[in-house]
């Protein structure tokens, strides 16, 4: 059955990725349509609203999104648009994959996958300012919430996709040994779910350690679970080893809805240039299809995208080479024919 999709293209290389990802997609003969609407920036300035009731009713349809890059402007007044999704939907795990793709890199061959709390830590965005001394902004303070049932499920989802994919360890990176109420009970509960996974081998690590002996010797990971803004920071070291942030895609999975999008952002120093790389929003689309049960179209994506890259017909400047978005799409088109 044909599945619809909510497609929100974004903002800076949104638009030009979008546009890569969904030439791939008809090649593949993908079974998707697409009902085109808008977020963040863009609707602030068309509709006055970065969030559109439009744009919810759709996704209240469709259940699924394929999103590109929207721009948080800092410090300003304006919520992030992706947060703001994510909790809608409550999108709780945050699945980020890095796969070595381009040869002759730093790291051959590595295949890690990292879940990511995405709904609670740090980033529930509770923060105020103290005001001390008559000054209403002299000190400011942010809550990291961690309940037993948010710990529970992402811990949970970790040891159920490594079933699922044949991964054969999880390892739980945490603070448990400064912030010993919060990661202390994130720590307890993973304890209690690796239990009922005996088949899956498991580990837990302080977080800056593992972040050392990913860059070390990342082969020594498999699956990784964290808490939000860990992983946040982390997924980013991993797209590092893996050439960069244009080969990183991502998840994000609640129990009703999902929404698949690149892990990089708007990229404001590229944008409009024509030379972003496509493939973190291709892999997340791939994502996609798993999720949606076309498999099989995912797998022969996958493949176009290491004939094209390792076989060098197209390589984009972040992966040394010189080609277009627009030429790297239609590479893997010709793949995919
Ligand atoms: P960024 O990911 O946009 O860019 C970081 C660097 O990586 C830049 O040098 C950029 O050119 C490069 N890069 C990123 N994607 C690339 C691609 N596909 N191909 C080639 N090079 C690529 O991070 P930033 O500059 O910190 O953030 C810009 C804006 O994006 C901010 O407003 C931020 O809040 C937002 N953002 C949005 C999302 C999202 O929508 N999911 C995620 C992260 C950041």
């Amino acid at each position: 059955m044909t599945r619809t999709v909510t497609l929100i293209p974004g903002d800076g290389i949104g638009p030009e990725v979008t546009d890569a990802t969904l030439l791939v997609l008809r090649a593949a003969n993908a079974d998707l349509e697409f009902d085109v609407q808008l977020a963040g920036l863009e609707a602030l300035q068309q509709l006055r609203n970065p969030l559109p009731k439009a744009t919810l009713d759709s996704a209240e349809r469709t259940r699924l999104i394929l999103k590109g890059p929207l721009t948080t402007p800092s410090g300003s007044g304006f919520r992030s648009i992706n947060v703001e999704l994510r909790k809608t939907y409550d999108l709780y795990a945050n699945v980020r994959p890095v796969r070595t793709i381009v040869p002759g890199g730093r790291y051959e061959d590595v295949d890690l996958v990292l879940i990511r709390e995405n709904t609670e830590g740090l980033y529930v965005g509770v923060e105020h300012y103290i005001g001390m001394h008559g000054d209403p902004r002299a000190a400011a303070e942010s809550v990291m919430i961690v309940t037993r049932f948010g710990a529970e499920r992402i811990v949970r989802y970790a040891f159920e996709y490594a079933r699922r994919w044949g991964r054969k360890k999880v390892t739980l990176a945490h603070k448990a040994n400064i912030l010993k109420y919060t990661q202390g009970l994130f720590l307890d509960v993973a304890r209690q779910v690796a239990n009922a996974f005996p088949d899956i081998e498991w580990e837990d690590r302080i977080i800056d350690a593992t972040a050392m002996q990913l860059v070390l010797d990342p082969s020594r990971f498999d699956v990784l679970v964290m808490e939000n803004m860990f992983g946040d920071i982390l997924s980013d070291l991993m797209a590092g080893l893996v050439g960069g942030l244009g080969f990183a895609p991502a998840g994000n999975i609640g129990t009703e809805a999902a929404m698949f999008e690149a892990v990089h952002g708007s990229a404001p120093d590229i944008a409009g240039k024509g030379i972003a790389n496509p493939t973190a929003l291709i892999l997340s689309a791939c994502m996609m299809l798993d999720h949606v049960e076309q498999g099989e179209t995912a797998e022969r994506i996958r493949s176009a995208l290491d004939m094209v890259v390792r076989e060098g017909w197209s390589r984009t400047r972040d992966m040394g080479g010189t080609a277009t978005t627009r030429e790297f799409a239609d590479a893997m088109v010709r793949a995919l024919e």
